[in-house]
């Protein structure tokens, strides 16, 4: 940090003077033996009494992840060379950092060779599992911003077949015909003020990360005939293809020599649907049916955050939602029927919808997972209402299949029993209350609610206090019984 801050003022040193240089030019009179040449003055500005060492380089808004990353798509391993410029945006002076590392939970699956701090080798650090943890050389001030460099190859592992009593998707990793890079590289988890680092168990089922937004160049490179979807917008950059995302939560890249494609575009944003050989038709929907998601949710709740979306038929069995890119499972494509109410298009208009609540409305998915899931679940019956309101009135309780009306909908990840009691909670229940608040508060309320709540929540960490604050700047018809009726704390 020392050396970013001198180099910085040698730098404002320089081009002050260069600026003063080129705001005065002088002209030079051709000298003569007996008049002296006439210089006019040059006015220069008062230089700083000191070099500004004293000012900090301003912190950017969000971290910069850079991944120059390598695929040995026969092999299944990647190299990666990682940088993440990290602002300390907590309000505290930090000692220490804690990075979410998942592939070192597959034993031998992380081996990391170098780890920096701007520029000092980190020899003593603590991996444990998926924490990554060590001191900082030297304490991080609010608001300034430290470099941190990682070397590491990533082995990966089968994930064809699940682990026994395990009910969530095994997406990282490779099968047959797909390489999934999902939370593949080490990433800065939130600091909170009062609890400190934010990172969750894993669970047998849902989701246990939160993500702060973040800024992604991604160079990556791999064996010739593989066809690539990622998170970001690609450029190709000779033997390297440069992929950037911007305020995004989570960067995935899903590999296959076998994927084909189709796109199409909404507004100023391609939406790609990549689908193994065979599944033309199933591919083709998915595409139509997050083209009229992305374009009916930009209406209700604000624009689409990113300039590319991925629909990637995956090998395993649940759809599962990242930035700018949403995996749908091999099985929705198998049970498509060409009938609407379908599995296939309710999970692509639920995946869709988490652009908004997941991408750019984030919350922290282990403790209070139904904020965005409900909202999810919600949008699913938002996208029947509008292209296929006749189906409306069958689809809901086929969708709510497994339905305990006694649940209560704020419950972490942990506390569910199960993956049918978790989903009947924080989606199902979490859509009923959705529907009740609609009609409660009318849907002009409500509707009006939804954007503001993405809007003032946009980039962020929302909890269930931000949802429920920004609801009552929109309504002030009494709801305490619907509180009390679906939620276990009182809001
Ligand atoms: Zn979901």
């Amino acid at each position: 940090m020392q050396r970013t801050i001198r180099l910085f003022s040698y730098l404002f040193l320089f081009s002050l003077l260069a600026s003063c240089r080129s705001q005065a030019p002088v002209s030079i009179p051709v000298p003569s033996p007996t008049v002296p040449p006439i210089v006019p003055p040059i006015e220069l500005p008062a230089l700083p009494a000191e070099q500004p060492t004293a000012t900090p380089t301003p912190a950017p808004e969000r971290a910069h992840y850079r991944l120059d990353t390598s695929l040995d798509y026969g092999n299944k391993t990647v190299s990666v060379d990682q940088t993440i410029l990290y602002p300390n945006h907590s309000g505290e002076t930090l000692n220490d950092l804690l990075l979410a590392v998942v592939p070192d939970l597959w034993p031998g699956g992380f081996t990391m060779t170098a780890l920096s701090v701007d520029g000092t080798p980190i020899s003593t650090y603590s991996l444990d599992g998926q924490k990554l943890s060590f001191a900082l050389p030297a304490s991080l001030a609010p608001e300034t911003t430290l470099t941190v460099s990682l070397q590491y190859v990533l082995n990966l592992p089968f994930a064809e077949q699940q682990d026994p009593g395990v009910e969530r998707p095994r997406i990282y990793g490779y099968t047959s015909r797909q390489v999934n890079l999902a939370n593949w590289y080490p990433f800065i988890v939130p600091y909170e003020a009062k609890t400190g680092w934010v990172l969750h168990e894993p669970w047998y089922y849902g989701e246990h990360l939160v993500y702060e937004a973040a800024d992604y160049e991604v160079n990556f490179k791999t064996d010739p005939g593989v066809v690539v979807a990622t998170s970001g917008f690609a450029e190709p950059n000779g033997e390297t293809t440069r992929y950037t995302l911007t305020a995004g939560r989570a960067f995935v890249i899903s590999a296959s020599p076998e994927f084909q494609v189709v796109s199409a575009q909404v507004g100023g944003v391609t939406i790609s649907s990549y689908y193994f050989p065979l599944y033309e038709s199933q591919g083709q929907i998915v595409l139509d049916v997050s083209s009229q998601a992305v374009e009916l949710y930009s209406q209700r709740f604000g624009p689409y955050p990113h300039r590319t979306l991925a629909a990637v038929m995956g090998d395993f069995n649940d759809g599962m939602e990242y930035s700018a890119f949403y995996y749908l499972s091999r099985d929705f494509y198998n049970l498509y029927d060409g009938n609407p109410m379908n599995y296939l298009v309710f999970v692509a208009a639920h995946e869709t919808s988490h652009q908004w609540w997941f991408e750019r409305v984030a919350s922290d998915q282990a403790e209070n997972p139904w904020l965005d899931e409900s909202l999810a679940t919600y949008c699913e019956r938002l996208y029947y209402e509008t292209y296929y309101p006749e189906l409306v009135p069958a689809w809901w309780p086929y969708r709510m299949y497994y339905y305990d009306p006694s649940a209560k909908m704020d419950i972490p990840v942990y506390a569910g029993a199960g993956f049918l009691p978790y989903t009947n909670a924080t989606y199902f229940r979490g859509a009923h209350f959705l529907e009740d608040l609609r009609e409660r508060i009318g849907g002009e309320a409500f509707f009006a609610f939804l954007q503001d709540y993405a809007t003032q929540m946009d980039r962020k960490i929302a909890t269930p206090q931000d949802f429920f604050a920004i609801l009552r700047q929109h309504t002030g018809t009494d709801f305490s019984d619907l509180i009390a009726s679906y939620f276990a704390n009182s809001y």
